[in-house]
């Protein structure tokens, strides 16, 4: 069995102080239950530091956005070297609040798992569907078309790649997919890996988002096609993570 992944997105959140202090809960807590897979995202200005803090703890650290230029004048952009430069693993990508509120379309996510990839950032691509389009019950041709963007560009290392499904009526908003609704669509995510390649599909971790909590993560890391989670609000509170990964460990 797949080991589970717990990532946190501390999104625009927190000042360097409450940033180490809560990174320093999850080293320490980690420390005495080291199976899950640990990875945390915070704001590209605390990087370095969280980068030094988490040297030798085994948990990894990721960005919440990626240029999809290389380099030049792009200002403001932050390149996949230079995030790889402060220690970064990992990238979230395609996130729906990117989506939605920077206008990231397929294209451009596309491009962004590429330089990731160049730069030897494994991606985490984001997908899900909005309310509207659930309550139209397009959540399969929503998901299946985001992930078929990359994957069609077939420059993809699937090696080094990871999935979550967010659906984006789930996040931040308390109402969690039910387990069983979740294992539905992250079977249908695998499905559509398998088709560029059937033994890669069962490795790559495929995480669930959207207001995942202690009391809910065990029934959805129970779930066959669940690999863990992004986790947003609740990543902002070391017992809550914490409990979070006691979940992901059992
Ligand atoms: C997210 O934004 O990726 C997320 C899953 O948020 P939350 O856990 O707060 O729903």
């Amino acid at each position: 069995m797949m080991q589970n992944w717990v990532i946190g997105n501390w999104k625009m959140n927190l000042d360097i102080a409450a940033a180490t202090d809560l990174a320093q809960g999850i080293i320490d807590y980690a420390k005495q239950t080291p199976q899950a897979k640990l990875v945390l995202c915070p704001s590209f200005v605390f990087l370095p530091q969280i980068a030094s803090q988490l040297q030798n703890s085994g948990i990894g650290l990721g960005a919440q956005d990626v240029s999809e230029y290389t380099e030049g004048a792009y200002t403001g952009q932050i390149s996949a070297n230079m995030l790889k430069y402060c220690g970064c693993g990992y990238v979230i990508i395609g996130h729906s609040e990117r989506r939605a509120l920077c206008g990231e379309t397929d294209a451009v996510i596309v491009q962004k798992c590429l330089a990731a990839q160049n730069a030897g950032l494994v991606p985490i691509l984001c997908v899900g569907e909005t309310q509207s389009e659930f309550e139209a019950g397009s959540t399969e041709a929503v998901v299946s078309r985001q992930l078929e963007a990359v994957l069609n560009s077939n420059k993809l290392n699937l090696k080094e790649f990871m999935l979550a499904y967010e659906p984006v009526w789930a996040i931040g908003t308390g109402l969690s997919a039910t387990p069983e609704q979740a294992q539905g669509v992250h079977h249908l995510l695998r499905g559509g890996l398998a088709r560029y390649d059937a033994q890669l599909a069962t490795r790559i971790p495929i995480l669930y988002g959207g207001s995942v909590k202690p009391s809910n993560a065990q029934s959805l890391f129970a779930q066959a096609d669940i690999n863990g989670a992004l986790v947003g609000g609740a990543s902002l509170n070391a017992e809550l993570f914490c409990g979070i990964v006691a979940a992901a460990n059992e």
